[in-house]
């Protein structure tokens, strides 16, 4: 056994589903330390919307580096950050009409939802969180008890607090609209809902299996909010940054949430980084009120600010996402009907490049997703049992990889259907890492 498998905690994931070891990785590609290759449509889990070591976005860091450029500054001033948010209002808020304050919160998403719900909570005086059925929103114990998966609710050590869940949109079937219950429980002092501070949402639900909310569920729920006074906070870690077809996941359904979380992809080099953008009547912290060592990581103010304008200078990259996105519900359809075909209940999810396909069994989507595995595609499942196939592809990715990409996971498909469990194309590296 390897130093990985020996000293590594339990608590390791993805390299259960890809036990080899990855040395080298460019665009969707990604290599094994012996050269295998594998195409991403995993891309830490929508970290990498801009693709592995994107060339515009390397230069623009190896520069930065090269010419001692600031890494760390606490939150102190610095060329990098100005950068960043020169960018940010000109070619993000601007052109959106948004007018937000910008908090940097620690590096990851985790950070800057338990920051949202800290001004939430701070700026209204009430406590109560209105999160959804199937919601993740992070490990850290605010942003715990707003997540539904009891997989990770089961390890919080203590009780979880000061959050009501509601079913999210599609929950109970398409013919029920679920916010006629919300609407209603705010509404009757006898509902046992506390009345909240505020909604926290995803417009498309990740890891909870790719649900995507409809738009008129989105606006609706956003003038629930409006007309009770309730705080609205889009959760967009995952679903924004592009990954919809937007650079924020809302602006489909032209609201303008009160607070909006961004991490995941916004670094654009995977390089943790997170933020809050907030309604600047909102912005009440007190200087140094709320902290962290690592809040704005100057490295990824430089790429970020490069994606910004080398992406979202024009609509010519959202426009390149939809074609895509259409591309892979194309292909989805086609492999539904070869699900159907089989006798397996299966429906397509998601919006932009943010899809899935639903097949009712996580155990077979766990078996197609294997098999894609040894023909050389990274590609995994979300939902509560692990039955939603998704697929989260660098934005980026070029048509003749994301073609491949999707050939992989049709013929992964038939495999399992047709019961055959193929050599791997790719040889097992799990007898070599044991040998
Ligand atoms: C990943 C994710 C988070 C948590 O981000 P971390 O960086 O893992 O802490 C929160 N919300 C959503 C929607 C996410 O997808």
């Amino acid at each position: 056994m390897n130093t990985l498998e020996r000293l590594e905690s339990g608590v390791r994931t993805y390299s259960r589903s890809f036990p080899v070891i990855f040395s080298r990785a460019q665009g969707s590609r990604l290599y094994t330390e012996d050269g295998r290759e594998y195409i991403d449509f995993l891309a830490g889990a929508g970290t990498l919307n801009y693709g592995h070591n994107n060339p515009k976005l390397k230069k623009a860091l190896i520069d930065y580096i090269q010419h001692d450029g600031i890494t760390h500054g606490l939150d102190m001033w610095t060329q990098a950050k100005k950068e960043f948010l020169d960018n940010l209002e000109n070619l993000i808020f601007k052109p959106r009409g948004l007018d937000y304050k910008v908090q940097f919160t620690g590096p990851t998403g985790t950070n800057a939802v338990e920051a949202a719900l800290r001004i939430a909570r701070n700026t209204t005086g009430r406590t109560n969180i209105i999160s959804f059925t199937n919601a993740f929103h992070g490990v850290t114990l605010g942003s715990l008890a707003t997540t539904g998966n009891s997989k990770f609710r089961e390890a919080a050590g203590l009780p979880t607090q000061g959050v009501s869940f509601m079913p999210y949109d599609g929950y109970l079937g398409e013919q029920v609209d679920t916010l006629d219950f919300l609407e209603k429980a705010l509404q009757d002092k006898s509902s046992g809902i506390d009345f909240p501070a505020a909604v926290l949402v995803e417009t498309v639900q990740g890891e909870g299996g790719i649900n995507a909310a409809r738009i008129e569920w989105l606006q609706r729920l956003a003038n629930i909010c409006q007309q009770n006074d309730i705080l609205l906070i889009v959760d967009d870690i995952q679903a924004g940054c592009g990954r919809t077809g937007k650079f924020f996941s809302f602006e489909h359904a032209h609201i303008k949430p009160d607070i909006v979380t961004s991490s995941k992809s916004l670094s654009a080099f995977g390089l943790p980084f997170a933020m809050v953008l907030m309604r600047p009547e909102l912005d009440q912290w007190k200087p140094g009120q709320y902290n962290g060592t690592f809040r704005g990581n100057n490295l990824a103010f430089i790429t970020a600010a490069a994606a910004l304008r080398e992406y979202w200078s024009n609509d010519l990259f959202e426009r390149d996402i939809l074609r895509k996105s259409r591309i892979v519900e194309h292909r989805f359809n086609q492999m539904i009907e070869l699900l159907q075909a089989e006798g397996v209940q299966a429906s397509q999810r998601g919006r932009g490049l943010m899809r899935g396909i639903h097949m009712h069994s996580g155990e077979l989507a766990d078996r197609i997703t294997s098999q894609a595995f040894k023909r050389g595609l990274i590609i995994e499942t979300s939902g509560p049992e692990g039955e939603v196939v998704k697929c989260l592809c660098p934005l980026v990715i070029k048509d003749q990889e994301l073609t491949k990409g999707l050939d992989i996971l049709e013929a992964s498909i038939k495999a399992v259907l047709a019961d055959e469990d193929a050599e791997p194309v790719i040889e097992d590296a799990r007898e070599r890492a044991s040998a």
